[in-house]
């Protein structure tokens, strides 16, 4: 076996804890679905139609995760640092055009997910009709809890998502008010990427998000998945 001498040492495999076990869950891929609750799409100003429209996408660079629990400091760039709670999806198989019924088969777990967002370079890219990479795809943005495997779950279709900031509750909602369910999004999304194991789907945020700032604490939970935590820091 060929040694591979790399110009500098690369950097860690990004990966999460999985609940009940020693290994742990190498992350590939950070898909992000926008607007997938109505009431969220509302007060972003962009209601969601479903019959005249197909879900839509964007991607946080694998590095940008971090771990539950963690202290990040107030980004660099915003005024306006959002939190938004999301149940997210672990994919544990492949998976390419797949079918709204064999969905189940590509999904190893679930955790809880806070998409962390610079509201104010996303809407203005959004105006301007530019990528949102800067807005929504910046480091320590994608946090993430210990993934609890399928096992029991089977494919999430209800359940209570909540969220709260310095113990005030400011998301509550059900996963059953996703517009596009977890099957109709992986049978989507698979139309466009071959899926991986180590896959992440962020799977929408419902109403309620806003602003945080530094020394706030964010809690949130998802019904039979867990909680998911984050201090914010000073800013660098
Ligand atoms: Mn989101």
């Amino acid at each position: 076996m060929t040694t591979i001498h790399y110009t500098f040492t690369p950097p860690a495999v990004p990966s999460l804890a999985v609940q009940g076990s020693e290994q742990r869950f190498p992350v590939n891929r950070i898909f992000c679905v926008g607007r997938n609750y109505h009431a969220h799409a509302i007060e972003m100003g962009r209601p969601v139609d479903k019959a005249a429209g197909r879900p839509f996408y964007f991607i946080k660079t694998p590095s940008a995760l971090v771990e539950s629990g963690a202290t990040v400091p107030y980004p660099c760039g915003t005024e306006n640092y959002h939190y938004e709670m999301e149940l997210v999806v672990a994919i544990g198989a492949p998976g390419f055009r797949v079918k709204e019924e064999d969905a189940a088969s590509l999904i190893y777990g679930y955790a809880a997910g806070l998409d962390m967002t610079r509201r104010d370079l996303q809407l203005v890219a959004r105006e301007q009709g530019r990528p949102w990479d800067l807005g929504k795809d910046f480091e320590k943005s994608a946090v993430c809890s210990p993934i609890v495997p399928i096992a029991g779950l089977g494919v999430i279709a209800s359940g209570a998502l909540t969220l709260q900031v310095n113990g005030t509750q400011r998301q509550s909602a059900d996963i059953n008010q996703l517009i596009w369910s977890i099957p109709e999004l992986l049978a989507d999304l698979s139309q466009f990427y071959h899926l991986q194991p180590g896959d992440l789907i962020y799977t929408g945020t419902p109403e309620g998000v806003g602003a945080v700032q530094t020394g706030d604490v964010i809690t949130g939970h998802v019904a039979r998945v867990g909680d998911v935590t984050l201090t914010i820091g000073a800013a660098e």
